[in-house]
């Protein structure tokens, strides 16, 4: 397990990814019921971007430090610049929060967050940050923690954020199948997945086995910041939503309209939210 999200914090992936979490929360609160958020590969909690990881890459200066400053956007993209602001008060960029971070400082006093890490080091520094009361943190598995932990007591009301590292080469396939996996067995959860957009056949590929899977309401959201055929490492930032919320996609569209406009680094980026069919 060499991944550490550290290099990575507050790039244009997380822009996209932590935006269209915080949409999905915020459509989760217009119902007062409980409900729970499993985020099972949670990383460190907090990050600070003048760290040597952060400084390393400066991938960071292409995501947030594009944003920071942007006065106008819209209503999602505020809620989330909002909160990054709140952990910068002097107006100076440095932390950046993570996804057990953004969820905490949004869930409710009936909501209830289950963090799952399995690096030590960022274990630990998320049980620094992390205090929230009713916050359940494990050393655990994620994946194994997908079976272990659901459907959750709340049955009917919750959210699962599946984050991995993409260290394996397999990681994509493994991916379908927990999310099919995972449905089979709590039909309620709304499932949100991340994934990088290198090459297209495999996504295509993975896009294709959720829709064969019948896996409802399904949401694609695709930010890519360069051409699709540079060859560079990263093109874009994938999310996928099974269960979508009514009328999240419509949210989605302007707010990553929006980002698109800021992060892009060629007119030919590619970008899209769609719900695609899928097999009934
Ligand atoms: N979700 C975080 C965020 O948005 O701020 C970033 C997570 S990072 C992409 C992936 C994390 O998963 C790393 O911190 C890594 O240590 C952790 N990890 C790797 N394999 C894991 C596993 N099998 N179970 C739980 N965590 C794992």
């Amino acid at each position: 397990m060499n991944y550490r999200h550290a290099f990575h914090a507050g790039n244009f992936a997380d822009a996209h990814k932590h935006l269209t979490l915080l949409a999905l929360i915020d459509a989760m609160k217009r119902k007062d019921a409980p409900f729970v958020l499993l985020d099972t590969h949670a990383g460190a909690g907090l990050y600070d971007l003048f760290g040597g990881e952060a400084r390393r890459t400066g991938e960071w200066q292409d995501g947030i430090g594009r944003l920071f400053a942007e006065t106008r956007a819209p209503s999602l993209a505020r809620a989330y610049l909002n909160q990054v602001r709140a952990l910068n008060p002097d107006g100076r960029l440095r932390i950046y929060p993570g996804s057990p971070a953004l969820a905490a400082a949004t869930l409710r006093a009936q909501d209830r967050l289950i963090l799952c890490e399995l690096e030590p080091g960022a274990l630990s520094a998320l049980k620094q940050v992390i205090k929230t009361p009713g916050t359940a943190i494990h050393r655990r598995d994620g994946w194994e923690a997908l079976g272990a932990l659901l459907p959750p007591r709340e049955a009917k009301r919750g959210v699962v954020l599946i984050d991995p590292p993409f260290e394996a080469a397999n990681e994509l396939d493994r991916l379908a199948d927990a999310l099919a996996a995972t449905h089979k067995r709590w039909p309620q959860g709304v499932l949100a997945a991340w994934y990088p957009i290198k090459d297209r056949p495999p996504i295509d590929r993975f896009l294709r086995k959720l829709q064969q899977a019948g896996l409802p309401d399904l949401l694609v959201s695709e930010l890519c910041i360069h051409s699709p055929i540079t060859g560079v490492r990263l093109n874009g930032s994938g999310m996928v939503i099974i269960n979508t919320p009514w009328k999240l996609d419509e949210d989605l569209r302007e707010a990553t309209g929006w980002l698109h406009d800021h992060l892009r680094q060629t007119a030919e980026a590619p970008w899209r939210v769609e719900m695609p069919d899928t097999a009934p």
